[in-house]
């Protein structure tokens, strides 16, 4: 490959940063380092009425949350409103663009006419200047609008990086406006413009753009810039096998963070949503940037699976180191006014294995630091008359012991042995008692993560 490889990631700032959105990200910020070249981020706020602040800040926190690093942004499209101007000033000097002074009235008359024979509703082109053609009177008081000359006949073709071969004939699109009257680009030439200026050589995006191509080709071939390559990814499709959607459950990257994924994990998950690297399921950023070369990507839609990511999250909590867990498991206990003490990363050491989120993770340490509930079921199940006499005894024995894991294994083992019963029998119910449930580690280690008192009093409440 020559040159330097340049993408992009371009969301709209109004909402969160959606999966979707995250996923395009992450090819194009895989293929940039892959290849040793640069990422751009840009914020395409030209629809001045729906951006906001807060979608910005948003985006850029999810951003830095996944770690997907740029080189050069945010750029803003609304801080490039004189460039965009001065292409246009170009484009009608050389006759690729011009004014239409259509009203909306005309353009549904217009429309209407065409419904009405069946055809497909396209601007009728009667303000573009053709040889010999006698324009109408400009009218008064009506702003124009700039269009851009799309040619009007033949095909554009180009070899998508995921589709393949796209052939698209002009006759299906019409001179698209490319300035409104007030002065903002519209979406399909502001893209442009910012991919030449930005010396943008790979785009990666959304398949839904793909209808858009066809006209940025032409824009990029009317302004003589170097067309830079299109790989159009599929949607992603819901549980229920309908575009994933607000409605359908979280879509946002903020969701997952606030619901205890690791970035890691969502970019790991991420990645295999629609490419592939033979059959590894797990891997690092570092391993998907040397393997991610553009090839592999899916041409069909993915299907996001809400249970392999919690199975990819689990992996990645078991596999990560309890000073890294910690802080993050604090946040989550912050939000249920808890804050947590040193013992916090042992206890993360202790029930990490069976936790798919740090919420579940918060949901275990919790009981080291709020009360418990044990159920009627529970205590009815496992706290008998039968085995009450041990949980006391126990209670009795450990108030004498010196309080280190060793020495409580030894107390349990020993009010066994005097009441001749087997570990589970008491076990369960003193897990019950403790934890507020009967599935836990081992009961030694559990406890000694207690203070002696907060064990002798919740024993107490056999
Ligand atoms: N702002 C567009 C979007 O969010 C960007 C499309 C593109 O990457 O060209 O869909």
């Amino acid at each position: 490959m020559t040159g330097k490889v340049r993408t992009r990631i371009a969301p709209s700032p109004t909402g969160f940063l959606h999966l979707g959105t995250a996923r395009t990200a992450l090819y194009s910020w895989a293929y940039a380092r892959h290849h040793k070249g640069e990422f751009v981020l840009r914020i395409e706020d030209t629809d001045v009425a729906r951006s906001t602040q807060d979608s910005t800040d948003q985006i850029l926190a999810s951003m830095r949350w996944l770690g997907l690093d740029y080189d050069e942004g945010p750029i803003y499209q609304m801080k490039r409103l004189a460039r965009y101007q001065e292409v246009i000033a170009q484009m009608l000097a050389a006759g690729t663009a011009y004014h239409c002074y259509c009203t909306p009235e005309e353009l549904e008359a217009t429309r209407e006419a065409q419904r009405a024979r069946g055809e497909k509703t396209l601007y009728d082109r009667r303000w573009r200047p053709v040889p010999g053609k006698v324009l109408p009177p400009v009218p008064e008081g009506v702003p124009p609008v700039v269009r851009f000359c799309n040619p009007p006949e033949g095909d554009v073709t180009w070899t998508d990086l995921v589709k393949g071969e796209i052939t698209i004939n002009n006759r299906e699109i019409d001179d698209l406006i490319i300035l409104r009257p007030d002065g903002v680009p519209t979406y399909n030439f502001a893209v442009v413009v910012d991919d030449w200026d930005m010396a943008i050589t790979h785009v990666f995006r959304g398949d839904e753009h793909i209808n858009n191509t066809p006209w940025q080709i032409n824009i990029f071939q009317a302004l003589g810039a170097p067309l830079p390559q299109f790989g159009h990814v599929p949607v992603i499709l819901g549980d229920d096998g309908q575009k994933l959607s607000k409605r359908r459950g979280a879509v946002s990257v903020t969701a997952y963070e606030q619901d205890g994924y690791l970035p890691e994990a969502m970019l790991n998950y991420l990645a295999r949503l629609g490419w592939s690297h033979g059959d590894d399921e797990l891997f690092t950023s570092e391993q998907m940037v040397s393997w991610f070369d553009g090839s592999h990507l899916s041409k069909s839609p993915a299907q996001w699976d809400a249970a392999k990511l919690a199975w990819v999250n689990a992996q990645y909590i078991k596999a990560t180191p309890d000073a890294t867990l910690e802080p993050l498991v604090a946040a989550q206990l912050r939000k249920r006014d808890i804050e947590a003490d040193e013992r916090l990363p042992a206890i993360c050491a202790l029930f990490k294995d069976r936790c798919e989120t740090t919420v579940a993770l918060a949901g275990w340490a919790a009981a080291f630091y709020a009360d418990v509930t044990v159920t009627e079921a529970d205590r009815a199940q496992h706290l008998t008359e039968a085995v009450r006499p041990a949980v006391a005894a126990l209670a009795d024995k450990l108030s004498g012991v010196p309080w280190d894991k060793a020495s409580i294994a030894a107390a349990i083992k020993e009010v066994l042995v005097a009441h001749a019963l087997k570990m589970p029998v008491l076990a369960m119910p003193v897990r019950v008692l403790i934890m507020g449930t009967a599935q836990t580690p081992s009961l030694d280690s559990v406890l000694s993560l207690f203070s002696r008192e907060t064990v002798l009093k919740r024993l107490k409440e056999v």
